[in-house]
């Protein structure tokens, strides 16, 4: 009788491991699904029935269980926090972002700026902002190329001014695929890889200016040396990638015609200043 109470209580013992073993999963969905459905089917009828009648009542705007807000411009929206025109604009803004952020604020008032906005007399030299007829700007402004130029003039001549304003023209054509082109100030650049340790890879000023669209590298010259090659690196690499690069510089050099050339041989060297003069537009403001 013993012998026997053991052995059925041990089979009962087996048989439960097996049913733990493989009917683990099997038994949470033995019940049918129509019972548990039939369980919640009326409280989400309910629950439409309730919001029916809410939404046939409802008058207040922001609502937010009817889905109807008011845009940030002042108006109503239904189904969305904000209207098309906002929702666009957004999406520039955040297109044009890092080209702005990039711009010194000094210059910001030529953005988007006509070609009469961009000749009105300076306050600081009490000569036109940008040296070049309002026609020349025009044209300029209608139709940035996406190719190398060299900006030149003296200074006070407007080469920056002309060639920020022309990097947001550029830029505007065609937000979607020409973020991220950016202003960088050569003497920045210069400086860029200094205190940026080797095992770091490549300083992160230096790597955008060769991800970018393109860039406006400004006052190219002016800065001390170019001793980590940050420049020259830019300049190559942006050639090698067939990007266009966009300079502007005080080396006149007038008198030789091969003048500007050389400067740029003698400063950075022969490679260097034919990827900036030959396969480059001068673009000369001021200059007779
Ligand atoms: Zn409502
Ligand atoms: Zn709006």
């Amino acid at each position: 009788m013993n012998d026997d109470n053991d052995d059925l209580d041990k089979l009962a013992e087996r048989s439960a491991e097996l049913r733990r073993q493989m009917g683990a999963e099997a038994s949470a969905n033995d019940r049918p699904p129509a019972s548990w459905l039939a369980d919640i089917v009326p409280a989400i009828m309910a629950r439409q029935v309730e919001a029916e009648a809410h939404a046939a009542a409802c008058t207040d705007r922001p609502c937010e269980r009817c889905e109807k807000f008011v845009c940030r411009c002042g108006k109503p929206v239904d189904g969305a926090t904000e209207c098309p025109v906002c929702t666009a604009e957004s999406a520039l803004k955040a297109q044009m972002r890092t080209t702005l952020a990039s711009i010194p604020e000094d210059f910001r008032w030529a953005l988007g700026a006509s070609a009469a906005t961009l000749r009105q007399l300076s306050s600081r030299t009490g000569k036109p902002c940008v040296g070049l007829d309002e026609a020349a700007i025009a044209r300029a402004l209608a139709a940035p190329p996406a190719q190398n130029l060299h900006f030149r003039g003296r200074v006070g001549a407007g080469k920056t001014t002309l060639a920020i304003a022309m990097l947001w023209a550029w830029v505007s054509a065609a937000p979607h695929k020409r973020r991220g082109a950016i202003y960088v100030e050569a003497s920045e650049l210069a400086r860029a890889r200094g205190g940026h340790s080797l095992g770091d890879g490549e300083a992160p000023l230096v790597a955008r200016c060769l991800r970018a669209p393109l860039i406006l590298l400004d006052d190219l010259g002016h800065e001390a040396n170019d001793r980590d090659n940050a420049i020259s690196d830019v300049v190559y690499g942006r050639a090698r990638a067939a990007k266009p690069t966009w300079i502007t510089t005080g080396i006149v050099a007038d008198a030789d015609p091969n003048g500007f050339a050389a400067a740029l041989a003698d400063k950075y060297d022969g490679g260097f200043a034919r990827r900036v003069v030959e396969m480059g537009k001068p673009v000369r403001l001021g200059v007779r």
